[in-house]
């Protein structure tokens, strides 16, 4: 039997006891005494070390406690240490949730169904189909209230029957000893977790908004180090957009919507103009190279750099010419483009199909404009004189 010492002092982070068992090579160790928190009731497990071994898990196994240590830990006396910068957040988390279900009960009759502390914030789900804004701005405000007051957080230990008539949050889950957590003139409720001693404690709060889950809301909050934190990050966001933006933070709500439209506008004035260039310079092409002998013009073009959607647009500018085909080889990426003319009897993705499957590539298309690649630029330029030239020399 596990003898636990953050029942009575959360605040105690250094602890001497005995092992008085051991399995799975040492690795798992049970001590007489232990200030570690195991994982249960929705509170993540302590952290630290026993002896030299970091202690990595914690688990609950009801009258003992097993800590999950990285190197053997033997039997006989050691010294635990609990790390005190994940104790003391999850003490400020935990004791924020008793609060915050607390009043949200209090105030707006929302009770609690579930709770859940992440590692970057923690959720209470309220029995309610929804939580209006102006009620979080209450909740938010008058929790920080409280934190202010620095009312003590006191721990009590109870016969179940005799809390439950003093007053108890929720019903007590089993009989005999329970352990109460009491915010003065607020909150009694029975919990096995880690708090801390005054309100004060807690620090800042912060509600993140709501989430709808089935026929409930899911609250998201942050309470103490991490509201500081989750500031400080946000403000250094915040500042590197309005750097980049070159306008004030408070002018970032409405510049950014702004740049986006102006984009937008943009991207249709830049594809208009692309289609525009695309069917001009197809038919420069045209203009400049002569028929053949068979009477068909063709064009072939090999960019050194150009965008996909304008060679695209240059390959759908061939239909309407008279007898030609067209083909366009890129290498960033490697592509090949081929277009015919209505009047070419040449089926484009047929056709270049074809002419990819000799040199180890792929593509295709419809009748007028196909695209593919091949594994080389060699591939890719002997593709584009089959498709082009066939059997001509
Ligand atoms: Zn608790």
């Amino acid at each position: 039997m596990t003898d636990r010492l953050y029942y009575h002092d959360a605040a105690l982070l250094d602890f001497d006891a005995t092992v008085i068992e051991y399995g799975n090579d040492a690795l798992h160790v049970v001590l007489d005494r232990t200030a570690f928190y195991p994982t249960s009731g929705g509170q993540p497990h302590d952290i630290g070390h026993l002896g030299n071994s970091r202690v990595v898990d914690v688990i609950d196994e009801g009258a003992r406690i097993v800590h999950v240590v990285d190197a053997p830990v033997g039997l006989g006396p050691v010294h635990g240490h609990v790390d005190g910068a994940r104790r003391r957040d999850h003490m400020q988390q935990h004791t924020a949730q008793h609060l915050l279900s607390a009043l949200a009960s209090d105030r707006f009759g929302w009770d609690t169904v579930s709770v859940h502390f992440g590692p970057t914030h923690s959720t209470i789900e309220f029995d309610v189909a929804a939580a209006p804004e102006q009620n979080l701005i209450a909740l938010q405000r008058a929790a920080n209230d409280v934190v202010a007051q620095a009312r003590p957080v006191l721990v009590s230990f109870e016969d179940a029957a005799a809390a439950e008539a003093a007053g108890l949050r929720k019903p007590p889950a089993r009989t005999g000893l329970i352990r109460v957590i009491s915010i003065a003139d607020i909150d009694r409720s029975a919990c096995g977790g880690t708090h801390v001693t005054r309100t004060s404690e807690i620090g800042p709060m912060l509600l993140l908004g709501m989430e709808k889950i089935r026929t409930h809301v899911r609250m998201g909050f942050l309470a103490g180090d991490r509201v500081l934190a989750h500031a400080r990050e946000n403000g250094a966001a915040l500042d590197a957009l309005a750097l980049e933006m070159e306008c004030a933070v408070t002018e970032l709500t409405t510049l950014v919507p702004a740049k986006h439209r102006e984009i937008k506008a943009l991207r249709e004035q830049l594809a208009t103009l692309e289609a525009e260039v695309a069917v001009s310079r197809v038919r420069a092409m045209f203009d400049a190279i002569g028929p053949s002998d068979d009477g068909v013009r063709r064009i072939v073009y090999r960019p050194d750099a150009e965008s996909p959607s304008i060679v695209r647009q240059m390959a759908q500018a061939v239909a309407p010419l008279e007898r030609a085909v067209f083909a366009a080889v890129t290498q960033t990426p490697p592509t090949i483009y081929f277009a015919t003319s209505a009047d070419s009897a040449l089926h484009a993705g047929a056709t270049l199909k074809a002419a990819l499957g000799t040199v180890g590539g792929r593509g295709g298309g419809s009748e007028r404009v196909a695209q593919g690649t091949a594994p080389s630029a060699d591939a890719l330029e002997q593709a584009a004189r089959t498709v082009v030239y066939g059997d001509r020399p």
